[in-house]
């Protein structure tokens, strides 16, 4: 039964188009069940009716015609219960519905199973039989199979494959869906144009389906990769004359063959002379062998599938030489790929970009870190969208709220238009705050410091009057380069960032790699790297690295004395005691050896795991300052990785546990007298500013883009308001009911727009 999912699964992910989809699992099902009848309903979202979409065994005709009730049928009832309904006489239950159309003769044994994904019942997998009753082990095998096939089927329905196939043919035809695709908030902000789509180099599945009427021209260009590459094939086979064997050489000979026109040329010719670019029709003629191959039976020849790709991508990286991009740019461009990185700016220039999205990466790729700091809206983690087709397409991208509309309708577009005009409206409003304090109402003196990494987020910062930084996230530089920078490459960055904020200080986090920041020189292989090798557990082990990287803080502090330090991801008092030994030598041997004229710099920890939060008071003995990581913390004490579109709805920064949390932290450094700062993304978030200063926090580091709303908050309210208030919250059970009562208790003139972007009119 094993070897049978496999294949079927397999089967089903080669297919190209939804409604073979169907058919294979129908037809593939009843033939391993033996059973008469398979097929499948699904939900149609306009009405929540079962639409009978696939059937092997029952009338074709009957297909999109059968629409039953949400609980009307056996169907109903296998939805509803939302588990397996396995009967013997089909017929006597009180919810047998009978249809005509469908030509079902008595067949008495039912089995049906629902197709659940994501906790929603999508449809109803059903087999039937006249003479048996399916018995426990088919049960759990088409269990197996809808399980299997249920991301399918719910990629099809946010696609809007499923939606275009319920409607009449003729309209469905060229009819483009408004859809919403989810993925990871990365950079705020409202981006609208029309996207481009950036393939990787040399990845097949990366270039998008693109047109050109210069049939000759891109003739021209495939003739031409193709030459290069057999070129290149029997150069490759001549050098390896002697190494190989014959048949092993002869590999070569099969690769120039398929070149032929005969062979995979000669389709491609016939796709490009059909109005495809000479990548796309090479492509897509490509991908399709690969699926063949993949889908055999015989392992051997599965294993071909991989010298096509080979072979496809030989040739795809000569057409991406040979071919110069004659594309015009959209005037606003919205940037999407299946794994952006900063490269895509060596295609489009920076200052035509109004959004980007990125299918594959997280809020912490490079990417994101990127867009963020030139305040370009971007969703990283859009795993949905099909972006292979949406070179040219109309897309808003909500930097807000993580979601990319494809093919707006008019009113969500006037929506969309108002709220960035809104923004704009507001930007420029905060700006007269740029040299204010930031004091509550009553008083109350709140230090807005900024978080930096990129020097553009440096000259933000100072523009938006930072106060300090109070994270310099030194993996930026590392990330930068293909190895460690030297300790003098160090200084040189390290000493431009303390010079451009003296006499601010500036707080430079220890290299906090591991996680999903990865060096492209220092690979970390991991199952779990979000609880491995990371922050300073990798930098204790390699004390080479610390070193190098606290001296050079050292010594680029010469004469500023503004520098703080701060040590990421201290889970164990051990750790910081290690550290607080290394910062101490390389202090020692700076002054004392080396002649440096150096203050000693404060060094502090940041509380970003749960374990430190129940050992504050002995880290803040220890230590100078403490520093509050939300992000990690709430990922860690939630158990919810910050990163994963999948478990994103449950990555609550109001979280009960975490406001408890962060309170104890407050409390615990204040009896201490340690000075406690925030620097995660919940300081930067207008209400959580206000939960944080109600708690006790007196300092928070942010990016320097959400600098003004939290001052433009916080100069709004008073400190009795906000201690009010998360007296009142910590009293609730879960995070929607404190963030509703929050917007609503301050839902007043010139707050709301600071916290629920598009609500300035
Ligand atoms: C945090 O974890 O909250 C934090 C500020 O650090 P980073 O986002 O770099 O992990
Ligand atoms: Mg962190």
């Amino acid at each position: 039964m094993l070897e049978s999912l496999r294949s079927i699964v397999q089967e089903v992910t080669a297919a190209k188009e939804f409604d073979s989809v169907l058919d294979i699992i129908v037809r593939r099902v009843k033939s391993v069940m033996s059973s008469s009848i398979c097929s499948i309903y699904l939900c149609d979202q306009t009405d929540g009716a079962f639409v009978l979409m696939a059937t092997d065994g029952l009338n074709p005709e009957s297909i999109r015609n059968v629409r039953l009730a949400p609980t009307q049928g056996l169907v109903g009832l296998v939805a509803a219960r939302a588990e397996p309904v396995n009967l013997d006489d089909a017929e006597a239950h009180p919810n047998f519905a009978y249809f005509p159309e469908t030509g079902e003769k008595p067949f008495n044994a039912f089995l049906g199973v629902p197709i659940i994904h994501h906790r929603r019942v999508l449809g109803v997998l059903i087999v039937q039989e006249a003479e048996r009753r399916f018995d426990e082990s088919e049960e759990a095998f088409l269990v197996t199979v809808s399980a299997q096939l249920a991301g399918v089927i719910a990629h099809a329905e946010a696609v809007g494959d499923l939606s275009r196939m319920l409607l009449p043919e003729a309209q469905a035809a060229d009819l483009q869906f408004e859809q919403i695709f989810m993925g990871l908030p990365s950079a705020p902000g409202i981006g609208i144009g029309q996207a481009v789509v950036i393939a990787a180099p040399a990845s097949l599945e990366g270039v998008p389906r693109r047109t050109s009427t210069d049939t000759v021209g891109e003739l021209h260009n495939f003739r031409t990769a193709l030459k290069a590459t057999k070129q290149d094939m029997r150069a490759l086979s001549e050098s390896m004359e002697g190494k190989l064997n014959h048949e092993e050489l002869a590999l070569f000979d099969v690769y120039v063959r398929m070149l032929d026109d005969h062979s995979l040329g000669g389709e491609v010719i016939a796709s490009i002379k059909s109005g495809l670019t000479a990548q796309s029709a090479w492509s897509q003629v490509v991908l399709e062998h690969i699926r063949l191959f993949e889908s055999m039976e015989d392992p051997y020849l599965r294993e071909r599938a991989t010298d096509v790709r080979d072979l496809g991508r030989r040739v795809l990286s000569r057409l991406q030489q040979t071919e110069k991009r004659r594309y015009e740019y959209p005037e606003n461009v919205i940037l999407v790929g299946e794994e952006l990185t900063a490269t895509a700016f060596t295609e489009v220039p920076v200052e035509m970009v109004r959004g980007i999205v990125s299918v594959e990466g997280s809020r912490n790729s490079h990417m994101a870190i990127l867009g963020r700091a030139m305040g370009i809206p971007t969703i990283m983690g859009a795993v949905d969208l099909p972006w292979g087709d949406m070179d040219g397409r109309d897309l808003i991208v909500d930097g807000y709220q993580g979601r990319v509309i494809t093919a707006p309708t008019l009113q969500t577009f006037d929506v969309y238009q108002q709220q960035m005009e809104d923004e704009r409206l507001l930007a420029a409003d905060l700006e007269v705050l740029r040299d204010e304090p930031c004091v509550t109402e009553d008083g109350c003196q709140i230090s807005l410091w900024v978080n930096t990494g990129l020097r553009i987020d440096t000259l933000m910062s100072i523009d938006h009057g930072a106060e300090g930084v109070g994270l310099y996230r030194t993996e930026i530089p590392f990330l930068m380069r293909d190895r460690f920078p030297s300790e003098s490459e160090q200084v040189k960055e390290y000493r431009e960032q303390l010079e451009m904020f003296a006499p601010r200080t500036v707080t430079m986090r220890t290299l906090d790699i591991g996680g999903d920041k990865a060096l492209p020189y220092f690979p970390i292989q991991e199952d779990n790297p979000f609880l491995g090798w990371r922050g300073i557990r990798v930098t204790l082990d390699h004390p080479e690295i610390f070193l190098a990287q606290v001296r050079a803080m050292m010594r680029a502090s010469e004469g500023l004395d503004n520098l703080s330090i701060l040590l990421p991801m201290i889970s164990n008092i051990s750790e910081l005691d290690a550290s607080m030994e290394l910062v101490n030598r390389a202090f020692i041997e700076l002054t004392e050896e080396e002649g440096y004229k150096l203050s000693r710099p404060k060094v502090g920890v940041m509380i970003e795991v749960p374990a430190s939060v129940y050992q504050v008071r002995e880290l803040a003995r220890r230590a100078d300052f403490l520093s509050v990581g939300t992000n990690d913390l709430t990922q860690y004490l939630l158990a919810v990785d910050r990163n994963n579109p999948r478990v994103a709805e449950l990555y609550h920064s109001y979280h009960p546990a975490l406001l408890q949390a962060l309170l104890h932290v407050v409390r615990e450094a204040s009896a201490e007298n340690t000075p406690v700062s925030v620097c995660g993304e919940m300081a930067g978030d207008p209400l959580g500013a206000v939960l944080l200063m109600g708690m006790g926090y007196r300092v928070l580091s942010m990016s320097a883009a959400s600098l003004m709303r939290v001052k433009a908050m916080l100069r709004q309210i008073t400190l009795q308001e906000a201690e009010g208030l998360i007296q009142h919250v910590l009293g609730f059970q879960d995070s929607a009911a404190i963030r509703a009562y929050l917007e609503e208790a301050l839902d007043r003139p010139g707050l709301s727009a600071l916290f629920r972007p598009g609500t300035l009119h």
